[in-house]
C-alpha cells in the first residue's frame, strides 16, 4: 500500500537543516496570512489558478499537496509566504524549506503536464505595506524531477520503516493480553464502551470509581483498536504528573504482560523539567544544543525510536549522546510515536502543539482525558487573560522612545476607565472599545519593534507584549462565554464558560473519552465541556459496599466563615475521638490554609500526644513525598491538608495507610465579588448559576478528597462530613449514590 505523505510534511523531513531557533518573530496572524494570499491572487487576473491541488507517485510514496497559485499563460508556478518586518531577517532554514516546497510542486506539475520547464517564483508579501518580494528561477523540468525524486527516495526509507512498523505494531496489539486474569465488572464495561466509542467515532464521558483500574480500562481497549487500523496514534493526556505516570506504568505492565510490543510511547515534560541549559536561549547562538538540531536530528531520532518509552530520562540520554535538544527532540518524536502522554494544554491550548500536528497531518487521533473533572478549570485558564497596570508602568519604563507615546496614552485610557469604578471589583458588560483600539495600536506597534530588532525585547517590556497580545486575541472571540472585568486597576478577560474552545479540539478527534470518578451531574460537564450531543454518559456503578465506609455527617458544627472559629474546638474533639476509638492514619480537611492553621495549632494544644503534620502552601515535589510518605503501614497521626489541593486527589493509600477522613468543609468556592459574577452568567447561560459555580465544584472537591479512603474492595474506612449544610437533601443529592442511606449523626 502506499504511504501517503503531504508536500509539507516531505520537506520539513528532507530539507530541514540547520539550528533550532525559537527566538519570537512576529509572523502575521492567520487571518493576515489568509488575506495576504488572496490579495496576492487578485493581482495576478481573473485566469489565474489558486490553490492547485498536485499529486504524484514516488516509489511506494503518494505525495499531495496544493501549490497556491499558477499562471498557466506565462507556465509560472508562485508560492506566497506572508512575512512581517525585515526579510532579510528570515531565517536561512525556513527560506530553504520554502524553497523546497515550491520546487516540490514544480516537479509535481511538471510531470502532471509533461512540461519541459517552468518558472518558480517564490512571493513574499509583507502583511504591512502588502509589497511583493519576489524570487524568480526559470525551473528545467529534468533538473527538478532529478531532485524530487532524490529527495523523495531519502524518505521513502524512512516510510518504508514506518509501515514496516505499523504493520508490526497492529500485528503484535491484535495479541495484545490484558496484564490481569480478568477485568474488573466496571472495568470491562468502561472498556467495551471505549472500544465502542473507537469503531463508532464517538464522545464518551465516563464516571467510572476509583480502583477499578480506568488507565488501562481505557488504553487497553484503544490500543486493541489500534491494532485493528482504527487509530493513528492515541493521545493521553492528564491534569497532573501523577496521572501521566499512572498511564506510563499501565503501559511498562502491558509491555510486561505482552513482550516485543513494538510500541513507540512517548512522554511529553514541560520544558522547564526537561532544558539542559535554563540558563540559555533556545536557539543557535546561544544554547550548544540548539546549534545545529536539525542536522544531527536524524540520527537523534533513529536512536530515540531504539527506547521502549520515550520518556524524560531516555530522551535526555539521546539529547546527550547526538548533542540535541532533548525538549524539542520530545516534541519531533509526537510525529512518530504511537501513545503520546502529555499535559492537557498540549491538546487543549490555543496553540496546542498536539492539536496543530492531529489537524496538518490529519491523523486518527483516539484521545483519553485523565481526571477530566480538571478539564472545565484548565480549559477557563487557557482562556483567560490579566493585564496589570504595573506591568504596564514597567514596559513605559523601558519602552524606546518610538513607543513610549503610545504606551503613556493607553495608561491615561486605563487610568480613567479604572478611576471610573467605585468598587474594587467591577464587571464590565461592554468590552471598553477606546482602550481595546490603543492597545491593539500599541500591539502592533510592539510587533513591527519586535520585527526590526536583532535583539530580544526588554524582558518587562516583553511580558507587557506578550499578555497585550493574547488580551486582544481573547477580546476578538469575546462573547457570552467570557467577562470583563476590573480588580483594583488590573483588566481580566475572564472565562467562565470553556465550552467553545473545548469543542472543536474534541470534535477534531476521531474519538474521545473523557474519565474521571466525580462527573456528576453530567450536564454539568457535557455543557462547560461543550461535548457533542451524542456524547454517551457511562456511570459505572461502583464495586465498593457501603458497609466499607462508615460515614457520619456532623452538622451540629458550622464550617461557614463567621462560624470558624467557634468550630476548631468542635472539630478538634471529633478528631481526636475517632482517633482515640480506632488509632491509625487519618486525614483532616478544611477550606483554606488560614483554617488549616488555627484548626492546626488548636489541634496541637488539645491533643498533643497525637502525632500531626499538615501542608503548607507551595510545597515542592520533595515536601509533598514527605508529607505523603508519613502514612506508613502501621502508623498513627493526622495529616491537615486543604481541600482541592495537592492532597485531595491522585493519592492513593490503599488499606491501613489510610483509614480515615475528616472534611470540614462544603467545598464551595469562596462567595467574592469574582464567583458572583461568574454565577450571574452561569446562571443567564444555563439557568443554574449557583449549582455551577458553587454547589457541583465543592461537592466534586468533596467526593475526590472522600476517595482517597476507600481504593479497593478490602479497604474499610471512616469519614466524617463536618457542616450543618450536609443534612439537606439538594447537597446529600450530589453526593455518590454509593453513600446513600449512610447519614448517621
Ligand atoms: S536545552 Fe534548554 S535552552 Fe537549549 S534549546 Fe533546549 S530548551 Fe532551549
Amino acid at each position: 500500500m502506499a504511504y501517503a505523505i503531504s508536500v509539507r510534511a516531505l520537506c520539513e523531513f528532507t530539507a530541514k537543516q540547520g539550528d533550532l531557533d525559537r527566538r519570537f518573530t512576529p509572523a502575521p496572524s492567520a487571518q493576515q496570512g489568509r488575506q495576504g494570499h488572496a490579495q496576492a491572487a487578485a493581482r495576478r487576473g481573473n485566469k489565474y489558478q489558486t490553490e492547485l491541488s498536485l499529486t504524484a507517485t514516488q516509489g511506494t510514496l503518494m505525495i499531495r499537496g496544493r501549490a497556491d497559485g499558477y499562471d498557466s499563460g506565462a507556465h509560472r508556478l508562485d508560492e506566497f509566504k506572508t512575512f512581517r518586518g525585515d526579510l532579510s531577517r528570515m531565517k536561512s532554514n525556513h527560506r530553504a524549506l520554502h524553497w523546497a516546497q515550491l520546487k516540490s510542486y514544480g516537479a509535481m506539475l511538471c510531470m502532471r503536464d509533461e512540461r519541459r520547464h517552468i518558472e518558480l517564483a517564490l512571493v513574499y508579501f509583507d502583511v504591512e505595506s502588502q509589497q511583493e518580494n519576489i524570487l524568480k528561477e526559470r525551473a528545467e523540468a529534468q533538473v527538478l524531477l532529478t531532485w524530487f525524486a532524490a529527495s523523495s527516495e531519502r524518505f521513502a526509507v524512512w516510510a518504508a520503516s514506518e509501515s514496516a512498523h505499523q504493520s508490526s505494531r497492529n500485528a503484535a496489539l491484535q495479541l495484545l493480553a490484558f496484564p490481569y486474569a480478568k477485568l474488573h465488572a466496571g472495568q470491562r464495561m468502561l472498556a467495551e464502551a471505549a472500544y465502542k466509542a473507537c469503531h463508532l467515532g464517538q464522545c464518551v464521558l465516563a464516571q467510572a470509581p476509583t480502583g477499578i483500574g480506568k488507565t488501562l480500562g481505557t488504553l487497553f481497549p484503544l490500543l486493541k483498536a489500534m491494532g485493528k487500523g482504527k487509530l493513528d496514534k492515541i493521545f493521553y493526556l492528564a491534569a497532573k504528573s501523577t496521572g501521566r505516570k499512572l498511564a506510563l506504568a499501565a503501559i511498562e505492565r502491558l509491555q510486561q504482560t505482552t513482550r516485543d510490543i513494538p510500541l513507540r510511547v512517548l512522554d511529553l515534560v514541560a520544558r522547564e523539567k526537561a532544558c539542559v541549559h535554563p540558563d540559555r536561549a533556545c536557539h543557535g547562538d546561544s544554547c550548544p544544543l540548539a546549534k545545529g538540531f536539525y542536522d544531527r536530528l536524524p540520527s537523534a531520532r533513529a536512536s530515540a525510536l531504539g527506547s521502549p518509552i520515550m520518556d524524560q530520562a531516555a530522551l535526555r540520554s539521546v539529547g546527550d549522546a547526538h548533542r540535541v535538544c532533548p525538549y524539542y527532540l520530545s516534541q519531533e518524536m509526537v510525529r512518530w510515536a504511537d501513545v503520546v502522554i502529555g499535559d492537557y494544554n498540549y491538546y487543549f491550548d490555543g496553540g496546542g502543539l498536539l492539536y496543530s500536528l492531529q489537524v496538518e497531518n490529519e491523523w486518527r487521533i483516539g484521545l483519553l482525558v485523565d481526571e477530566a473533572h480538571n478539564l472545565i478549570e484548565r480549559g477557563r485558564l487557557m482562556h483567560t487573560m490579566e493585564l496589570s497596570e504595573g506591568d504596564l508602568i514597567c514596559a513605559i519604563r523601558q519602552a524606546p522612545p518610538a513607543i513610549k507615546r503610545d504606551l503613556r496614552r493607553l495608561a491615561q485610557i486605563w487610568t480613567d476607565l479604572c478611576d471610573a469604578q467605585s468598587d474594587p471589583y467591577t464587571l464590565i458588560e461592554k468590552l471598553p472599545v477606546a482602550l481595546l483600539n490603543v492597545l491593539q495600536q500599541v500591539v502592533s506597534r510592539l510587533t513591527d519593534i519586535a520585527a526590526e530588532q536583532v535583539d530580544r525585547m526588554n524582558v518587562d517590556l516583553e511580558r507587557f507584549y506578550f499578555a497585550a497580545m493574547r488580551f486582544c486575541q481573547l477580546a476578538e472571540g469575546f462573547g457570552e462565554h467570557s467577562l470583563f472585568d476590573i480588580s483594583g486597576t488590573t483588566l481580566c478577560i475572564r472565562n467562565v464558560v470553556p465550552a467553545p474552545f473545548i469543542k472543536g479540539r474534541l470534535e477534531a478527534a476521531h474519538c474521545s473519552v473523557l474519565f474521571s470518578a466525580t462527573l456528576s451531574p453530567p450536564e454539568f460537564y457535557r455543557n462547560m465541556l461543550g461535548l457533542p450531543p451524542d456524547a454517551v454518559w457511562l456511570d459505572v456503578a461502583t464495586p465498593f459496599r457501603a458497609e466499607q465506609l462508615k460515614i457520619r455527617v456532623v452538622s451540629r458544627i458550622s464550617t461557614r466563615w463567621r462560624q470558624r472559629a467557634a468550630s476548631l474546638k468542635p472539630i478538634c474533639s471529633l478528631i481526636s475521638r475517632q482517633y482515640a476509638a480506632q488509632p491509625g492514619n487519618y486525614l483532616a480537611f478544611v477550606s483554606s490554609f488560614e483554617y488549616l492553621r488555627s484548626l492546626f495549632e488548636v489541634f496541637a494544644d488539645h491533643c498533643p500526644r497525637v502525632p500531626i503534620w499538615r501542608q503548607h502552601p507551595r510545597m515542592n515535589e520533595a515536601q509533598r513525598q514527605e508529607f505523603i510518605a508519613r502514612f506508613i503501614v502501621g502508623g498513627h497521626g493526622v495529616g491537615f491538608a486543604v481541600l482541592g489541593g495537592a492532597f485531595a486527589e491522585g493519592v492513593d493509600l490503599p488499606g491501613e495507610r489510610l483509614i480515615g477522613a475528616f472534611i470540614a468543609t462544603l467545598g464551595l468556592p469562596q462567595f467574592n465579588a469574582i464567583n458572583d459574577a461568574m454565577a450571574q452568567r452561569l446562571q443567564a447561560v444555563f439557568g443554574a448559576g449557583h449549582e455551577y459555580t458553587y454547589l457541583y465544584p465543592g461537592l466534586q472537591r468533596v467526593t475526590q478528597a472522600a476517595g482517597r479512603v476507600i481504593r479497593s474492595t478490602t479497604d474499610r474506612g471512616s469519614l466524617h462530613l463536618i457542616d450543618e449544610r450536609y443534612a439537606r437533601p439538594d447537597v446529600w443529592r450530589q453526593l455518590p449514590s454509593w453513600w446513600i442511606g449512610q447519614s448517621g449523626q
